[in-house]
């Protein structure tokens, strides 16, 4: 199992140098793996990246959430082509960075929608997701789809409707599950794992309030025995945002509006820390 650091935690800018400097910080927090946000993946300097994680010795994955500009959960067919265009340059960056994972909201633009999604809509989002675990699977690369609140999307807010979403699709296409959507739309944070135990690949650790692990409501205790009673194998990531460190594109869709932490090395070795902490634990399940 792979445990992870999304990048903005290190920098807002992943520019050549915020490149390095985030790789190298996940390197120094402990983690194994740095998520990087390929927000726009046209611009992303893969050549430095994949210097960087060699230098450093740890792997990548590649997340994203798509914007009104191309979202492929639309019934206009220029931005549905918009955004199969841009998830597929995502998925060369991360070929190129020798990953295995796509990951984020990537089946609709990450914002609030004033209206339910569609029937055609969704069928627009699948086929492209579908086209794109096509073109993934032949680089090694596993597409997942991350469940996310409803103030962030309207196609996926629940496990039980990704779990619908993926159903039948070949190569088959995973589903991602955040613990910090998860307290806001979830009944708990056990069943919604269990439920989708053959499907789950990818797993965001977050608090409720995208602070400190252990200062929120989530109920991590649970959240991690039952990625145990699964065998949960994939990779868990942690994930904080703080208008200590901003990403322009990302600072008004998820609401970042205040400054929850400073010392992003600090708070990324607790973390590191904290999640190695929940998962020995839930290991010694085993003896009981
Ligand atoms: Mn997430």
């Amino acid at each position: 199992m792979k445990i992870g650091c999304h990048g903005l935690v290190w920098t807002g800018n992943f520019d050549t140098p915020g490149i390095r400097h985030a790789v190298t910080q996940t390197r120094q927090a402990g983690f194994d793996l740095i998520e990087f946000p390929l927000m726009d993946p046209a611009t992303f300097d893969s050549k430095t990246a994949r210097a960087a994680l060699d230098d450093e010795g740890i792997e990548a994955t590649g997340s994203l959430g798509l914007s009104a500009e191309t979202d492929i959960s639309s019934e206009d067919p220029a931005r549905v082509q918009a955004g199969e265009d841009l998830l597929n340059r995502a998925v060369d960056v991360l070929a190129e960075l020798g990953s295995q994972h796509l990951c984020g909201v990537i089946y609709s633009a990450m914002q609030k929608y004033d209206a339910p999604a569609t029937e055609a809509g969704i069928d627009n989002s699948r086929t492209v997701i579908g086209n794109v675990a096509g073109r993934a699977a032949e680089a090694g690369i596993s597409v997942s789809v991350e469940v996310t609140n409803r103030y962030e999307s309207n196609v996926l807010n629940t496990a039980r409707q990704a779990r619908e979403f993926v159903s039948g699709m070949t190569p088959p296409v995973g589903v991602h599950l955040d613990t910090y959507h998860m307290n806001i739309e979830e009944s708990s944070m056990f069943a919604p794992v269990l439920e989708t135990a053959a499907e789950l690949d990818y797993v965001h650790i977050g608090e409720s309030h995208r602070g400190y692990l252990g200062t929120g409501s989530v109920d991590f205790a649970s959240f991690f025995k039952a990625l145990h009673q699964i065998d949960y194998d994939g990779p868990v990531v942690f994930e904080s945002f703080s208008s200590t460190v901003v990403s322009p594109t990302l600072t008004s869709a998820l609401g970042i509006w205040r400054n929850l932490w400073e010392d992003g090395a600090d708070l990324g070795a607790h973390a590191n820390a904290f999640i190695r902490g929940h998962l020995a634990a839930s290991a010694s399940l085993r003896h009981h």
